[in-house]
């Protein structure tokens, strides 16, 4: 049986990005740029006022400074600061030639409607006048290729003007639950049956990782079913999640069903618990290639292969280099005792410390049905194969979920 390791080399060489494709800033959140941004014009364009405010001159030595005209935001001024004169700038506006610093009309002595007392006393020079090009430089790169872009990131796309940019666009995943006992979290449950709580959890985990996802409904185990919602599936995603009908039962019909779609097996079954019967495929068809895990049905192990394999798979479609998960290195709360020849991601929860490692409390676990541990759980505590006991204040490595 293979590794959890191998499984992870085995995904770095089949899953690469989608191909990139110029995408309109609505779109863009959450996609990686195809390219280095490199802005075409000054930020600020022009020096603007910060403050609504009087612009002057700090060489004019004038007592009182008449009000020549007034520039809102969006306008321009019609004339440079002349000696005994100021102009009224409200916020945004560019202020006019020959200006040293904005003074804010609070802080202003009005004489007359159209005449001020001097404010410059103890005004430094640049004050409330954002220069234009403060921000950054025409030609400068604001944001690099491979950068996953935030709101702010498309403020500033919309601020130099870029309204499309190439982006790797974000994979869509169908979810896909197998099995004759299901029946929908609204409906009774007859003898034999079980709610459909993959399904939810599936397309919850999708979109909190920011990934469009197609409920594809329940399949039952039925050849022509399944084989249908496989094909729906595959006309409409990149990614397809089966949950269920991948372990070697008599009716774990899925792998089969997939074979005859032409979705090539890379690994089924992998020496991990929960988990095992993990199945991950590729299709290529004519322009993309496409790819397909079949969960074990067990929810547990749904959301572990789906945290261990899954999410850096749809990571690196959407732009990011391959990267099995990442682990924290901990110490355990209390003694664990490990068996078996499988390593075992463990329900944990991990508690932070100041200055030191942070404790991981395994969790009174009840296998791979056992949904309610894993709602306490934030980790996962991974622990390696074989018969051992690990005293507490052992360090071992979690799994953030
Ligand atoms: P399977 O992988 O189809 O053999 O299913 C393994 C176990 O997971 C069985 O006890 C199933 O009833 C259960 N199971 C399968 N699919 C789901 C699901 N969508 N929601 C909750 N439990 C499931
Ligand atoms: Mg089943």
């Amino acid at each position: 049986m293979l590794s959890v390791a191998d499984a992870f080399d085995l995904l770095a060489q089949h899953v690469a990005p989608l191909p990139s494709a110029d995408t309109p800033l609505s779109d863009l959140l959450n996609h990686r740029l195809a390219v280095d941004v490199v802005s075409g014009v000054d930020s600020p364009p022009f020096d603007k006022s910060m403050v609504d405010g009087y612009a002057i001159s700090l060489a004019d030595d004038s007592t009182e400074l008449a009000v020549l005209e007034q520039v809102i935001a969006g306008g321009v001024p019609t004339q440079p600061l002349a000696p005994g004169g100021t102009i009224r700038v409200m916020t945004g506006a560019p202020v006019p030639h020959g200006t040293d610093a904005v003074v804010k009309w609070e802080d202003c002595r009005e004489l007359a409607p159209d005449r001020i007392a001097n404010p410059a006393t103890g005004v430094a020079p640049g004050h409330c006048v954002l220069k234009c090009g403060t921000a950054f430089r025409r030609g400068e790169t604001v944001l690099p290729a491979g950068k996953r872009l935030t709101p702010l990131d498309i403020a500033l796309l919309a601020e130099i003007g870029q309204a499309r940019v190439a982006a790797v666009p974000l994979p869509r995943a169908g979810v896909l639950p197998t099995g004759n006992e299901l029946v929908a979290p609204d409906q009774p449950v007859g003898p034999g049956q079980i709610r459909n709580s993959n399904g939810p959890m599936l397309l919850a985990s999708l979109a909190a990782a920011g990934v469009p996802a197609v409920d594809l409904g329940v399949a039952r185990d039925e050849l022509a079913a399944l084989q249908a919602a496989v094909q729906r599936g595959l006309a409409e995603c990149d990614v397809l999640l089966i949950s269920g009908g991948v372990s070697a039962g008599v009716m774990d019909l899925v792998p089969g069903v997939l074979a005859e779609l032409g979705v090539r097996e890379v690994f089924h079954k992998l020496k991990m618990k929960p988990g095992k019967p993990l199945w991950f495929g590729v299709r290529d068809g004519d322009a993309r290639r496409q790819y397909v895990f079949g969960l074990p049905g067990n929810p547990v192990s749904t959301l572990v292969s789906f945290r261990l394999f899954v999410l850096p798979t749809l990571a690196t479609l959407a732009g990011a280099p391959f990267a099995p998960p990442a682990t924290r290195r901990g110490v355990l709360a209390t003694t664990y005792a490990h068996r078996g020849g499988r390593p075992t991601y463990h329900p944990c929860r991990l508690v932070e410390r100041d200055g030191m490692l942070p404790q991981i409390e395994p969790l009174a676990w009840r296998g791979s049905a056992d949904l309610a541990t894993l709602t306490r759980a934030d980790c996962l505590g991974v622990f390696p194969a074989g018969d051992y006991e690990l005293a507490a204040g052992t360090e071992a490595d979690a799994l953030p979920l």
